[in-house]
């Protein structure tokens, strides 16, 4: 099996798409043959089972500009699951060819006079290296990577829910490590890309009632998706902006007004859309927390008397560390986050499939079968 052709997904070009031209994957990218280096101290070899399209390796395929610093070509991806083939020289601990796991995206410095790394925080590392943008990733058949990034799984996790351990994982980090989520709370999740449906599935896991955002191209997949779990969701436009909608009052799918007088305990926001994030803001109770899952394109203009007068508290989520990780994967075992709802698989052969119909929303996740 080491013997086979290793094949990749190879990032390429920067040039410029709109998400209108799903065939732009096809210009900025291309599938190429790997070779696989010799393993240094601490490496491992790995098999790459299954790999989930995340909206940042959208983005980069579409050369947005927030992603012009990964340097090209590069084979991108880094929501994976694994299989140890070969340890390399050096100790790994009790991990042992054949182990399932899932790599870390982000990989500290880990020297000793990094606050970050001796907190367990890579994600927060200034040197933080992270899989698919700094080396090559989980788009490639096979994977070299550090020993210390591997989380093993925990029981009964199969490696094709494996493969969205690492988004969850950021959601993780966000309700329970920086938001103060709360049963009975009324949260507004904006934004239905796989991160708002993840947050919209453990809000309500936590007892809180959620409303789900999204606009009309959404409508029959993402937005169909939450609602069939039972989750409230909206349409929003130019016409209807969000603000507007609160403001007549929206209603759950028992037919209750949701939020206070248009107001909500909790936004957590996962458009990525400056002018989303500055209206639905505004919904949110003075003390309570507004808590941000997406990056922007570019700087955002936002009303910050509105943050001051309201006694608003803003909280930014960068990514996520092993403990998350953990979490992430026993909330899948246990079906809290129910995967096989939003997961939509491909072979590798249809890899530009899966691409291009993440770039339409046409599915909820794709995840690649990669071997
Ligand atoms: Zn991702
Ligand atoms: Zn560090």
């Amino acid at each position: 099996m080491n013997k086979k052709t290793v094949r990749g997904f190879s990032l390429n070009g920067s040039e410029r798409f709109h998400p209108g031209e799903p065939e732009a994957v096809l210009r900025n990218t291309s599938v190429v043959e790997m070779e696989m280096g010799e393993l240094k101290e601490g490496e491992i070899l790995a098999e790459t089972l299954y790999t989930a399209v995340c909206g940042s390796d959208v983005s980069a395929t579409l050369g947005k500009p927030n992603f012009d610093w990964i340097e090209r070509p590069k084979i991108i991806g880094h929501e994976c699951s694994a299989r140890v083939l070969e340890l390399g020289p050096g100790n790994h601990g009790s991990l042992k060819v054949g182990d399932l796991f899932n790599p870390v995206a982000q990989l500290g410095c880990r020297k000793e006079d990094c606050a970050a790394c001796r907190s367990g925080k890579w994600n927060l590392c200034p040197d933080k290296i992270i899989l698919g943008y700094h080396g090559n990733g989980a788009f490639g058949q096979r994977m070299i990577l550090e020993s210390d990034r591997v989380v093993p799984f925990t029981e009964g996790l199969t490696p094709e829910f494996g493969a969205i351990v690492e988004p969850l994982s950021v959601v993780v980090n966000a309700l329970y490590s920086k938001c103060n989520i709360k049963p009975g709370m009324d949260v507004l999740v904006t934004g239905c890309g796989i991160m708002g449906l993840m947050a919209a599935e453990l809000a309500a896991a936590s007892g809180a009632r959620v409303v789900i955002t999204g606009i009309e191209q959404d409508r029959n997949v993402r937005l169909k998706a939450a609602a069939d779990r039972g989750i409230t969701t909206v349409v929003v436009s130019e016409q209807k902006p969000l603000t507007a909608l609160l403001h007549e009052g929206i209603r759950d799918q028992q037919g209750m007004l949701f939020g206070s007088k248009g107001k909500v305990d909790l936004l957590i926001e996962c458009s990525g859309i400056p002018q989303v994030l500055a209206e639905a803001m505004l919904a949110v109770k003075p003390e309570h927390d507004v808590c941000l899952i997406a990056t922007y394109p570019g700087k955002v203009e936002l009303d910050a008397t509105h943050v001051t007068r309201q006694s608003l508290n803003i909280k930014g989520v960068m990514g996520s560390h092993k403990e998350h990780f953990m979490i992430a994967q026993k909330l899948l075992v246990q079906g809290i986050f129910p995967a096989s709802h939003y997961i939509n698989l491909y072979d590798f052969e249809h890899i530009n499939e899966a691409f291009a119909d993440s770039i339409q929303a046409k599915t909820t996740k794709a995840v690649v079968k990669m071997n």
